[in-house]
């Protein structure tokens, strides 16, 4: 078993929405396809990727370094022991040679799309849903069968009121999800305050409500909106201050009761290392964001998982970015404690399958070998059409 080729395609996701830093207008997410040998229903065995919203594809470093490193490398670099399946494993280490420790950009989505795809391949192998197969491997055998989700939303929009937000947010409601979140950060802060007055009045408790600053402020303006918005209750507080800045973070983490949510912009074990130990987070409380499809893959969540375990923090305190399939699989393989979703945003790449309705706030992941792609019929036919191009 072998990869004969692997494409690589740019897909727009781009949208008038806006979140307090970025536009969505110019967003762009990259497509893998990695295509094997191996032949199953009269065609080649293909394994899918995409990276995830929010920071662009990843078309140079995929094309000039990470596919042909994959494609050069001895078959059996690629295989398990046994030569009965790829090894995810060992790919990282091919794909990652002579690459610096450190520096934790790009390449971290590049290396996590083709990561997501040859997971995808591995669980077709053996005719399994990924999810089943990461348990097996990563957690002695034990899944979950339904994963909490949430509906990430309350983007900034040209002409959008609060009877507009409320109207959204209402709407994920009706869909079967229990918690939204919305964007502040992009308004004054008494403004983003009305906005999230008016969607607590159509909500039943304060904790269904998270928001997300997406970094937009200073240390002491962090401070500010963490006194104005403890009063409320809210499920989290979202990246008030730069993803970096470790100390400002702890300084709002003394002050704020309520939990803080933060990782989506770290991409490396060491990182969240760095996080866990001088950013002020409480294991008791606050939730990790790391994005598997932003941050090297499953192989390196696995990882990072282990600095989790070292540090005293529990993975069910892990609810990643990025609304896609593979997120659901790792959730409920590795044991996490949900993952976000954007209902009616980023598709197709957000679509969950027909079979993964939400109900009281969970889905179920697919029973579909591989990741299920192909259960979700307007993102497969992108991901056909790219493997074809
Ligand atoms: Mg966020």
């Amino acid at each position: 078993m072998r990869l004969t080729d692997a494409v690589v395609t740019t897909a727009s996701i781009r949208s008038p929405i806006r979140n307090a830093v970025v536009g969505f207008d110019e967003m762009t997410v990259s497509v893998v396809a990695l295509i094997t040998d191996h032949v199953r229903n009269g065609e080649r065995l293909t394994g899918y990727g995409f990276t995830s919203n929010g920071r662009y594809a990843v078309t140079g470093p995929l094309k000039e370094r990470f596919v042909p490193r994959l494609l050069h490398a001895e078959p059996d670099e690629l295989l398990a022991s046994d030569g009965s399946n790829f090894d995810p494993e060992r790919a990282w280490q091919v794909m990652m040679r002579a690459e610096k420790p450190g520096g934790h950009g790009d390449r971290a989505h590049a290396v996590g799309v083709l990561d997501m795809a040859l997971w995808d391949l591995v669980a077709k192998v053996e005719g399994r849903p990924l999810y089943r197969v990461l348990a097996d491997r990563y957690r002695g055998g034990t899944a979950d069968e339904r994963v909490f989700v949430y509906a990430a939303g309350g983007y900034y929009a040209p002409g959008k009121d609060v009877a507009a937000l409320q109207d959204e947010c209402q709407s994920y409601i009706d869909m079967g999800f229990t918690t939204v979140k919305m964007k502040i950060g992009g308004e004054p802060l008494p403004v983003d305050l009305r906005r999230i007055e008016g969607v607590l009045a159509i909500l039943d408790r304060p904790d269904q409500l998270a928001v997300d600053a997406n970094a937009r402020y200073g240390r002491e303006e962090a401070r500010e909106v963490a006194a104005a918005l403890q009063p409320y209750g809210l499920r989290w507080y979202e990246e008030p201050v730069d993803p970096l800045d470790y100390h400002g973070l702890s300084a709002v983490a003394a002050e704020y009761e309520g939990a803080l949510a933060t990782g989506e912009n770290l991409f490396s074990a060491r990182d969240v290392e760095n996080l866990l130990r001088f950013g002020g987070l409480r294991p008791d409380r606050d939730i990790l964001q790391f994005d598997l499809a932003l941050s090297y893959g499953v192989v390196e969540y696995v990882r990072i998982l282990a600095v989790l375990d070292e540090l005293g923090w529990d993975r069910r305190r892990c609810i990643p970015h990025g609304g896609h399939q593979a997120a659901i699989h790792a959730a409920a393989g590795l044991g996490l404690g949900g993952n976000e979703i954007y209902p009616g945003v980023f598709e197709p790449f957000g679509l969950l399958p027909d079979e993964s309705a939400v109900v009281d706030g969970y889905v179920r992941p697919t029973e579909a070998p591989g990741i299920g792609f192909e259960q979700i019929d307007q993102l497969y036919a992108v991901l056909r059409e790219a493997a074809h191009s």
